[in-house]
């Protein structure tokens, strides 16, 4: 049972994660249109009248507003408190629910992956960029481990994972390509087991692929049953269903 420490921080990190899931609900609509992420305040998206102070209050302003800006009445997409809410989840569990020392790792690599993740739901697409900074996080924590234990291990580990996670899901893909003449995932999906496989470890990498094939089941079962049409070609995203899957899995067992 965590002590009030523990529950002090885990309310801090759930405010910071709904500010981050703030800027990632930001990040959503400027990436695909090519606009800077980081450059320029926030405005709406239809009017461009900067966004005040008061409004920016994650998921409260969205609920006060009704899901509307307040100077032209625009819809603001649901997306957005989806990202606070769920940034906020991944704040406040992975202080209460992360192995020992972890927490902060926990949440900068569940983050990044709800970026991801949504970006992949929403578009069907991975920002490269956005996979090789994931990529990067994962071998700078690996090498961080390694100096403080003066061994090599848990950079082997973490580059046989990512080598692992890259190599299997492109030999997914080229199978599949070879046997049906299309493509059966997107370009991105490899790198991104590959950045996840980082984090992970080899165990950790098919861990999370079978972790996201039961994900998806269970989506398409849901969708059974609620009577949406599945076809074999239904585009899941398996990058989101993978970024589900490999926190879960970095969450309950850590790195390696
Ligand atoms: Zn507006």
């Amino acid at each position: 049972m965590p002590d009030a420490t523990a529950w002090v921080m885990a309310l801090a990190a759930m405010l910071a994660g709904a500010a981050i899931g703030s800027f990632i609900g930001t990040a959503l609509v400027r990436l695909p249109e090519g606009r800077s992420v980081l450059a320029g305040r926030s405005a709406c998206d239809a009017c461009a009248v900067p966004i005040a102070a008061r409004d920016l209050i994650p998921l409260v302003s969205w609920l006060m507003l009704r899901g509307q800006c307040r100077q032209c009445g625009a819809p603001i997409g649901v997306w957005q408190p989806v990202a606070e809410i769920t940034g906020a989840v991944i704040g406040g569990a992975s202080v209460l629910l992360a192995p020992e020392g972890l927490a902060l790792p926990a949440m900068l690599f569940g983050w990044q992956l709800l970026l991801l993740g949504l970006v992949d739901a929403q578009h069907l697409w991975l920002p490269r960029p956005l996979t090789a900074l994931l990529a990067a996080s994962g071998a700078g924590l690996a090498a961080w481990h390694g100096w403080q234990e003066a061994s090599l291990a848990p950079v082997v580990t973490a580059a046989a994972g990512g080598a692992l996670g890259f190599v299997m899901l492109w030999g997914v893909a080229r199978g599949y390509r070879m046997l049906r003449g299309r493509e059966g995932m997107g370009g991105g999906d490899p790198p991104l087991l590959g950045a996840i496989g980082l984090w992970l470890g080899p165990m950790g990498a098919i861990g999370t692929v079978i972790g996201a094939s039961l994900l998806g089941l269970a989506a398409a079962l849901v969708m059974l049953l609620v009577r949406r049409p599945v076809a074999a070609d239904t585009a899941l995203p398996l990058g989101t269903l993978m970024a589900a899957a490999g926190w879960a899995i970095f969450l309950v067992a850590g790195s390696g």
